[in-house]
């Protein structure tokens, strides 16, 4: 699978005709056809009170953050997928078990890079940690949508206009726990 409309054949390099674009694509070298489809994602909305936990990303040009997750891999349910990168990115470990989902959408992010988003709600009861910033992110620490609108800093901006709203994450996130 490739994340952008493919022009080329990830097997044997020949150019592609289109046969029903964005998704569908054939390579008659190879008689057979590409795909573009949306990559699986999950995002974590883990939940103190009003305050959710987001990471910050790394990226010298901007102060954005969002929730922990990150892409589905071969394997793997969502539900584990979104245990495992909250392990990668914060150090903090949850059951997927523990994780109740809330919300599934796909968008495209920046225009091209297609993504279907299962999001998974939270208490911080059920984790097991300190938040602390690990290899993939620059930051990790709970926000109330109040503290983050007293500041410069912004969710991330290639995300669906629901998903910059930190008040959208924790009001929905909530009502699925309760
Ligand atoms: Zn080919």
């Amino acid at each position: 699978m490739v994340n952008r409309p493919p022009e080329f054949c990830p097997y044997c390099g020949e150019a592609l005709s289109p046969v029903d674009p964005p998704t569908t694509h054939y390579c008659a070298a190879c008689d057979d056809a590409v795909f573009y489809n949306p990559i699986p994602t999950t995002r974590l909305a883990v939940l103190d009170g009003e305050s959710i936990l987001l990471v910050k990303v790394d990226s010298p040009d901007a102060d954005l953050w969002g929730t922990p997750g990150g892409m589905v891999e071969a394997g793997e349910n969502p539900d584990e997928a979104g245990a495992r990168e909250l392990k990668e990115e914060t150090t903090l470990t949850v059951n997927p078990d523990d994780l109740v989902l809330f919300d599934v959408r796909s968008f495209a992010k920046f225009g091209t890079t297609h993504k279907t988003v299962l999001a998974y709600a939270v208490d911080v009861t059920d984790v097991r940690g300190t938040p602390k910033a690990d290899n993939e992110v620059a930051a990790a620490r709970f926000w109330s949508a109040s503290e983050l609108a007293r500041v410069e800093d912004r969710l991330l901006t290639s995300w669906p206009t629901a998903y910059k709203d930190v008040g959208w994450w924790v009001e929905n996130a909530r009502a699925a726990l309760e």
